[in-house]
């Protein structure tokens, strides 16, 4: 369970075979449709480009930023890469056909400045409708004037792919996605091209959007979209596991105080585990006692603050536990979601936000 090089005091494990299980449940989901793995946020946390290596067959991937797209670019991937802040201005858009990037054109500024520049190449665009998420994006009713203008331009490549994001897909049955449907639906009924409307949770949800390109993040990773489910619930495996050890294992008594604030007071004598661990290294300084932690592979729970550098754990449930065991804080045998439960979170930020201090490495 513990890889070989697993000889530090805190590290994050990545399974490539998980990235590529969970890709391939991913096109049992939505069979008949591209696929744009979103691989932002250095891949969720996971990494950018270990991830995309580890997912050959998605069409396109999804990034945030330019310098997210240049660095895959650098590292040799070769699929259309979609940035979903488009350029912001004539070095970006210059950037953009350097290397070939696909850019989502959400704002008219973007589109005056493609009318203005003389592109040496022809750019990549997909136009973004905003339905009611009021962040990036035409509204409905000057999203056709926009898709007008890039049909009209000679050097915006053809068949033009139509986007909009829901707000409230995750939960389930809620009345503004089916208001954001219908907005998309009405806005591109007449017009050419593709169409992308569905991230993980309205891929699982709602079949019916799938339309010509999917865009899952998370399901990627394992995890589940909706609070109240786990990805294992969809047949995903975790792709990341956030491991540490027991670096102090010690008795104490009745009344003893666990850790800053003096918050945990003990019940009766114990036995606790000092994990080196906490929120210097991303594990949530909020999740409060009673989070499940597990060591050598058995269920105990978090005592007392998260710390910087530690945490303590209840080792009522492996009273023979000893210096330097392994200790898993999520991944493998302990979802994500259950952690952000208890901290308040979702798993989405859990694994966005382990820090550059704990080493990965994939297996
Ligand atoms: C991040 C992102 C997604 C993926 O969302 P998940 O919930 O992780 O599937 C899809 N579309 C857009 C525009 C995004 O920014």
């Amino acid at each position: 369970m513990i890889p070989e090089t697993f000889k530090m005091r805190a590290c994050v494990q990545i399974d490539i075979s998980a990235l590529e299980h969970n890709f391939a449940q991913i096109k049992k989901i939505a069979p008949s449709a591209n696929v744009m793995a979103m691989i932002k946020a250095n891949a969720y946390g996971h990494g950018l480009v270990s991830v995309a290596k580890a997912l050959p067959q998605a069409n396109a991937f999804g990034v945030a930023t330019i310098d997210e797209a240049i660095a895959l670019r650098q590292a040799g991937i070769q699929q259309p890469l979609v940035v979903m802040s488009g350029f912001f201005d004539e070095a970006e858009l210059t950037c953009m056909l350097d290397y070939q990037l696909t850019a989502v054109i959400h704002h008219f500024d973007q589109i005056q400045l493609l009318q203005q520049t003389s592109l040496s190449s022809p750019l990549g665009v997909w136009l973004k409708i905003d339905t009611g998420m009021r962040r990036l994006g035409f509204l409905p009713e000057h999203a056709a004037s926009a898709h007008q203008a890039l049909l009209d331009h000679p050097q915006v490549k053809k068949p033009l792919v139509v986007m909009t994001h829901l707000a409230c897909s995750d939960q389930r049955n809620h009345p503004h996605t089916v208001t954001q449907i219908a907005q998309f639906n009405q806005a591109v009924a007449s017009w050419p091209g593709l169409r992308s409307l569905a991230c993980s949770a309205a891929m699982i949800d709602r079949p019916q959007i799938h339309a010509d390109w999917v865009r899952p993040g998370i399901l990627l990773y394992g995890i589940s979209p909706f609070a109240d489910q786990t990805g294992l619930m969809f047949g995903l495996k975790p792709a990341m596991t956030l491991m540490a050890r027991l670096i102090s294992v010690k008795e104490v008594c009745k009344g003893d105080s666990i850790g800053y604030g003096a918050t945990w007071v003990c019940p009766k004598d114990m036995k606790i585990g000092v994990v080196s661990m906490g929120y210097g290294d991303g594990y949530p300084r909020h999740a409060k006692s009673g989070t499940p932690i597990l060591v050598n592979g058995q269920r105990c729970t978090l005592i007392g603050r998260v710390s910087m550098d530690l945490i303590t754990v209840d080792l009522k449930n492996q009273p023979h536990a000893k210096r330097g065991d392994p200790v898993v804080l999520w991944g493998k045998g302990l979802p994500v979601e259950e952690i952000a439960a208890c901290a308040g979170t979702i798993g989405y930020e859990l694994v966005c936000k382990v820090t550059t201090r704990v080493p990965v490495s994939s297996v």
